[in-house]
């Protein structure tokens, strides 16, 4: 539990499974899919359990296999799925994905209420960051990360 990066920030009580962690995400799961799916979701997937375990139990794979499973139970979130469709297209496509990046910054001059809505539920509780105006290709490029 102490790993997880997600269950530090969280704590315990934001688990569904009296269980909490990625163990208890793995039992929730076993015991009850249907109900204990929602935890599977909040993982980061930084694999920091199973780094740990001394049992050489992997449970962020069996995680991530749960998740895979989420969109069979009906319980894939639908704003997540286009959202990864919209990535998985702009991904295989590196001339979409620069140009993406180029033009991100105009984001930073957008009206508030483009980007603080409804449709937004990420940014009901949080400021979003600026984007940079030279992306990590073009620092590094230039010598500016090392
Ligand atoms: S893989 Fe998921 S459950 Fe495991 S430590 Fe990282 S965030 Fe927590």
């Amino acid at each position: 539990m102490n790993t997880c990066p997600v269950y530090r920030r969280s704590g315990g009580y934001s688990y569904t499974y009296f269980i909490p962690g990625p163990i208890g995400i793995n039992l929730g799961m076993l015991k009850a899919p249907l109900h204990y799916h929602d935890n599977v979701s909040a993982c980061s997937l930084c694999y920091s359990c199973s780094f740990v375990c001394p049992a050489k139990v992997d449970l962020a794979e069996q995680i991530y296999l749960w998740r895979q499973d989420l969109d069979k139970l009906g319980k894939a979130d639908r704003m997540k799925k286009v959202m990864s469709g919209g990535m998985k297209y702009m991904m295989n496509r590196p001339s979409v994905f620069n140009m993406a990046l180029k033009w991100a910054p105009l984001a930073n001059g957008m009206p508030r209420f483009l980007i603080y809505n409804g449709l937004n539920d990420w940014g009901k509780g949080r400021e979003m960051p600026k984007f940079s105006k030279e992306s990590f290709n073009e620092m590094w490029k230039k010598g500016k990360v090392k």
